[in-house]
């Protein structure tokens, strides 16, 4: 009951059980908003310890999707789905291709993508029974993986906050912490090192912390300690959650921008960052830039990707980033209630514009009893 209590409060429209006993196949897909366009989110494979953890983390990614496409001001909105079952050892062709029909029942409401534990020859795979699949090839006419433009938005941000905090972006001679080097966290590490940041890195799985240490020349820390590191800022790159009570106290960081999705734990830990001095930047503006990438590959169509134009969109996320440092200034919020304030305006004027558009179209009817009615 309490987790129908949170679909109705978040207002999902639609959420989707899939089952397929022949190949193992247990995922969800959840459509919070298709508003401002088709539900775009990618899809995570993680061995979730029951169903209903898998259903509150996909509730809470699709709502964030809704409001990273909304304050990025991108036609798009916002869904995700979870797989639920371990990336290494569970996943075959014939599951890839269940999912794939799953989402192809959706007739296009909901594209996928690839998320934490797939990759894009997954996603090539997918696409054998649906076309509502991006972040393919480059190859093949896709816009790639989302990864490394991500990683570029992050960089993008961390450089916002430098400005915000020392009046110099640069990140040359500044420390950053990363939690988590894989598809994101690495590249990241990899920008941030060319640009002459000191990088302080940790990794779950010790051969990926090993293999970045080494390629970035950077310091390794143990998963447990990267929280707790003194740096200019921290970036979550793994999973969600990280910040909350127990880690905040700890943290020694200046600010906050990284490429996971969700870090806050509960909606009251910005304000506990807020009273530790700590600049956080929104987790859903720093990693938008895997859906402009996304978006970008959708809008080239048969002409294919503008690498140009993807670039460009990334380039706004500094400027998305300082309105909502201005307004949480100005009316006393948090940075996160900025950013949601930004983006349900954004939503509640497509709202009110669909209505319009649709009370326009609506054509006066006689009815057999003679009446006026409506018809939509
Ligand atoms: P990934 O699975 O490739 O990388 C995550 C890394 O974090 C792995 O190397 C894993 O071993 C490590 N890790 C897990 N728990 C850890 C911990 N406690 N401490 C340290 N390391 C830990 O996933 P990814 O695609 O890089 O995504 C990372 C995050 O960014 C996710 O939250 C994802 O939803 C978000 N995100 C990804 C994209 C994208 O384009 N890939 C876009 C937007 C947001």
């Amino acid at each position: 009951m309490a987790i129908l209590k949170d679909m109705e409060c978040d207002g999902h429209e639609r959420v989707v059980y899939c089952r397929d006993d022949s190949v193992g196949l247990r995922a969800i897909i959840a459509i919070h908003s298709t508003v401002l366009g088709p539900a775009l989110g990618g899809v995570r494979m993680w061995p979730y310890a029951s169903s209903k953890e898998a259903l509150r983390d996909v509730l809470r990614l699709a709502q964030a999707m809704t409001y990273k496409a909304a304050v990025a001001g991108l036609p798009l909105g916002g869904g995700k789905a979870v797989i639920i079952g371990d990336p290494q050892r569970k996943k075959t062709e014939g599951l890839l291709r269940a999912f794939g029909r799953a989402v192809e029942g959706l007739n296009g409401r909901y594209l996928t993508a690839e998320d934490v534990g797939m990759t894009v020859a997954d996603m090539e795979i997918v696409r054998k029974e649906t076309k509502h699949v991006t972040g393919t090839s480059e190859k093949k006419g896709g816009s790639g993986d989302p990864s490394y433009p991500t990683a570029k938005g992050v960089l993008y941000a961390i450089e916002t906050c430098l400005k915000e905090m020392y009046g110099d972006p640069s990140v040359r001679n500044r420390t950053v912490a990363i939690q988590g080097v894989g598809k994101v966290g690495y590249p990241l590490g990899e920008l941030l090192a060319t640009a002459g940041a000191r990088v302080i890195l940790s990794d779950t799985d010790p051969q990926r912390a090993m293999l970045a240490r080494r390629e970035f020349e950077a310091w390794r820390v143990e998963p447990d300690e990267i929280l707790q590191v003194e740096c200019d800022v921290l970036s979550p790159c793994a999973l969600g959650g990280v910040l909350n009570r127990k880690t905040i106290p700890k943290l020694r960081c200046r600010a906050i921008a990284g490429g996971a999705n969700n870090q806050l734990e509960n909606p009251s830990d910005a304000r506990r960052l807020e009273e530790r001095g700590i600049l956080y930047a929104p987790d859903y503006v720093v990693n938008a830039g895997g859906i402009m990438n996304i978006l970008v590959g959708l809008q080239g169509g048969r002409k294919g990707y503008d690498r140009a134009k993807a670039e460009g969109l990334l380039r706004q996320i500094p400027d998305t980033l300082h309105a909502i440092f201005s307004k949480a200034r100005a009316e006393g919020l948090t940075t996160a209630q900025a950013a949601d304030s930004l983006a349900e305006a954004r939503l509640q004027e497509a709202s009110a514009q669909k209505m319009d558009a649709g009370a326009r179209r609506a054509v006066p009817l006689r009815g057999r009893t003679g009446r006026t009615r409506v018809r939509r």
